[in-house]
């Protein structure tokens, strides 16, 4: 049977889940004991005034977040809520047809375009307003 594009649209796994951290250098460490593995990637996000590492975690990955800058997102998350998990990041197969099914949907995005994310991807967030207060980063692979 024919079935509709945006049917066949799916949120994948769970590609990683952002936590906030105010000291990298101490949460590294911690993180490699808490989860048994070697930090794979650190990545400085210049744009966003935002440091991160990597780790893998079965299918999954975390992603520890921290401000390079003073008045960066992270610091003011931190600020606002303190440490903690930040985002979900889901897989997409095809970013730009679930970011205009999730428009349709009524979903907001902190900014409708794609960007260069960390770890190599094309990320874009959703508006925590509109998910019940969790800000939620779409990823896929650049082609
Ligand atoms: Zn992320």
């Amino acid at each position: 049977m024919y079935e509709p594009f945006f049917l066949r649209l799916r949120m994948n796994k769970i590609e990683h889940i952002g936590i906030a951290v105010s000291d990298l250098e101490a949460s590294i460490p911690l993180f490699e004991k808490l989860l048994n593995t070697q930090c794979y990637k650190r990545e400085l996000v210049e744009s966003e005034g935002v440091e991160t590492a990597f780790f893998r975690t079965g299918e999954s990955k975390i992603e520890l977040l921290a401000s390079s800058a003073p008045e960066g997102i992270i610091q003011r998350f931190i600020s606002r809520k303190g440490e903690g998990i930040h985002h979900l990041a889901f897989e997409v197969d095809d970013i730009e047809a679930e970011i205009k099914r999730l428009k349709k949907e009524g979903f907001e995005f902190v900014r409708e375009e794609t960007r260069s994310g960390a770890d190599n991807k094309l990320v874009c967030f959703l508006h925590p307003r509109s998910t019940n207060g969790v800000l939620i980063e779409l990823v896929a692979e650049k082609k």
